[in-house]
C-alpha cells in the first residue's frame, strides 16, 4: 500500500458504500468515499425501510415458473416486465429461472439466512456510532395473505424461515385486524415477525452514517469514479473531475450501477436490476403502527416520518426507462384496497434493486484483482445487509478473515 493516498477507496454512497466507509473508518483505516450524487439519494432513499432479518427467501421460487403466464400478462401481477429488456438480457432471465428449482431455492435461502443472522451485528455498531437510534422503530413486522391459495403457496418459504431460525407468530384474520384495524382488504392469515425493526426515514439513516464518517476524518468526494486500474500494489482511480487517486484497495459499491465502473471487472458480472416503485401518502402515516407486507400483492405499507410509504413490486425493465405508469397505478389501486379512500399520493418514486440471478450479493475480492473488492447485488435486502457487508469489507481490507463463512457470496462464483 506504499505510496497510496488512501488505504481504501469506495465508489458509491448508498447505504452499502456508506456502511463500508464507516466500518473502515472505525477500524482506523484512511478512507475515501466517492459518488457524483448526494449520500443515500439513490435506491437507498426510497425503500420500504424494513430491517428484514426474516427475509431469507429469494424472489426465485418454483411457483414463479408455474405461474409465469399470470406474472407476465396479468395487470394484477406484482411482477412487471419489459419484453425488449428481457430479450436483450436473456442470459440473466435463463439463469434466474435456473435458480428457481426447489433445491437451488433451498440453498439460496440458507445462505441468505446465514448472512442475515449476522445483519444486526453489522448494523447496530454503525447506528450506535452515528447516534441514529432515534431513526429506528422496534414494533415487529406483519406479513399478510388475503387468500388461502396465497398462504398455502408460501408454505415452502415459511418452512425456509423456520429452518433459518426466524421467529414468527401465525395469526388469524381476527388477530391481524386486532393489531392493525385500518386494514380493509380480505385477510386469510398472517405472520408477525417478533422483534423486527424498521427505519423512520431510510435517507436520513444513510445521511447520519455519512455525517459520522466525515466527522471521524473520512474523505468524501462528490465525484463519480469513471475508471480503475489495479496492479499488485493497489488501484489507481480516475474521478469524473479528471483527478487521479491511488488506494490500496478499491470497493465497488455502486448498487445497480456497478457495471459502469470501468476496469473493475464488474461489467462481466451477471448483474441486473429489479426496479421497485413507491407512493407516499403524507397524511396517512398514522393508519398502521408497523410495516405491513401484503404478500400476495408484493409490497409493503410502512409508517414513516414522511408519511405512509407504499413500496415494492418488481419490474424487469433495466436502468434507463422512466417510472412505470402501470406499476404506479397498480400500487395506487392496491393501496385503496388496503386502506379505503386515502386520496391521491403526494409523491412517487422509482428505485433500482441490484440483483444477481442467484439472489446472493457479491461481497469480496473481484476476479480481476485481489485489490478490487465488490460490495453490490443486495437485491431486496440491501438496507438490512449493508452493515454486515461493511464489516466484511473492513475485515478484508485489513487482511483478516470474517468471523463466518462468506464463500457463498464470493464474486468469483460467476466464473
Ligand atoms: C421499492 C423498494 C423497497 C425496498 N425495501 C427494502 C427494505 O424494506 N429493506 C431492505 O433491506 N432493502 C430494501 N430494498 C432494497 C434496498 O433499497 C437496496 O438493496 C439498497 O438500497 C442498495 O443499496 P446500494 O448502496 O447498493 O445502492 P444505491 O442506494 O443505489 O447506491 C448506489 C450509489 O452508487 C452511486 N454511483 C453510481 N455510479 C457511480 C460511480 N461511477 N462512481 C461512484 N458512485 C456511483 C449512485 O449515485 C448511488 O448513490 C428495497 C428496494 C426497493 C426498490
Amino acid at each position: 500500500m506504499q505510496g497510496s493516498d488512501f488505504d481504501i477507496a469506495i465508489a458509491g454512497a448508498g447505504i452499502v458504500g456508506v456502511s463500508c466507509a464507516l466500518w473502515a473508518q472505525m477500524r482506523g483505516l484512511k478512507v475515501m468515499l466517492a459518488d457524483g450524487n448526494a449520500p443515500g439519494s439513490g435506491t437507498s432513499s426510497g425503500n420500504a425501510g424494513t430491517i428484514a432479518t426474516y427475509a431469507c427467501v429469494p424472489v426465485n421460487s418454483p411457483s414463479i415458473v408455474s405461474g409465469l403466464p399470470f406474472y407476465l400478462f396479468s395487470k394484477e401481477s406484482p411482477l412487471g416486465f419489459d419484453w425488449r429488456h428481457a430479450l436483450t438480457n436473456m442470459p440473466w432471465m435463463i439463469s434466474f429461472l435456473r435458480n428457481c428449482s426447489k433445491d437451488r431455492v433451498r440453498t439460496i435461502s440458507d445462505h441468505l439466512g446465514d448472512l442475515l443472522s449476522h445483519a444486526d451485528a453489522g448494523l447496530d455498531p454503525l447506528i450506535e456510532a452515528a447516534g441514529a437510534e432515534d431513526l429506528m422503530v422496534s414494533n415487529d413486522c406483519l406479513y399478510v395473505w388475503s387468500t388461502q391459495a396465497g398462504y398455502e403457496g408460501a408454505k415452502v418459504s415459511n418452512e425456509a424461515r423456520r429452518r433459518n431460525g426466524v421467529a414468527f407468530d401465525l395469526l388469524s384474520a381476527d388477530d391481524i385486524r386486532g393489531l392493525e384495524p385500518a386494514l380493509q382488504m380480505p385477510l386469510h392469515k398472517g405472520l408477525l415477525y417478533k422483534g423486527a425493526r424498521h427505519v423512520r426515514d431510510p435517507l436520513a439513516l444513510t445521511e447520519r452514517l455519512h455525517a459520522k464518517f466525515v466527522a471521524m476524518g473520512g474523505t468524501w468526494v462528490q465525484q463519480d469514479v469513471t475508471n480503475t486500474e489495479a496492479d499488485p500494489a493497489g488501484v489507481t482511480l480516475n474521478l469524473a473531475n479528471g483527478s487521479t487517486v491511488r488506494a490500496g484497495k478499491f470497493v465497488v459499491a455502486a448498487g445497480a450501477h456497478s457495471k459502469a465502473i470501468k476496469g473493475s471487472g464488474a461489467a462481466s458480472t451477471p448483474l441486473d436490476t429489479e426496479r421497485g416503485h413507491h407512493l407516499l401518502y403524507k397524511d396517512h402515516g398514522h393508519l398502521i403502527s408497523r410495516p405491513v407486507g401484503w404478500a400476495d400483492a408484493g409490497f409493503y405499507a410502512v409508517p414513516m416520518d414522511p408519511g405512509l410509504r407504499v413500496a415494492g413490486t418488481v419490474e424487469l425493465a433495466g436502468l434507463t426507462k422512466p417510472k412505470s405508469k402501470g406499476r404506479l397505478a397498480y400500487l395506487a389501486r392496491k393501496a385503496h384496497e388496503m386502506f379505503g379512500d386515502i386520496g391521491t399520493p403526494d409523491e412517487d418514486w422509482l428505485g433500482f434493486r441490484p440483483t444477481f440471478p442467484d439472489a446472493l450479493p457479491a461481497i469480496g475480492p473481484s476476479p480481476k484483482s485481489a485489490n478490487i473488492l465488490y460490495a453490490f447485488g443486495h437485491q431486496h435486502i440491501g438496507l438490512t445487509l449493508a452493515g454486515i457487508t461493511g464489516r466484511i469489507i473492513a475485515d478484508m481490507a485489513e487482511g483478516r478473515a470474517p468471523n463466518f463463512d462468506v464463500s457463498p457470496f464470493d464474486p468469483k462464483r460467476f466464473g
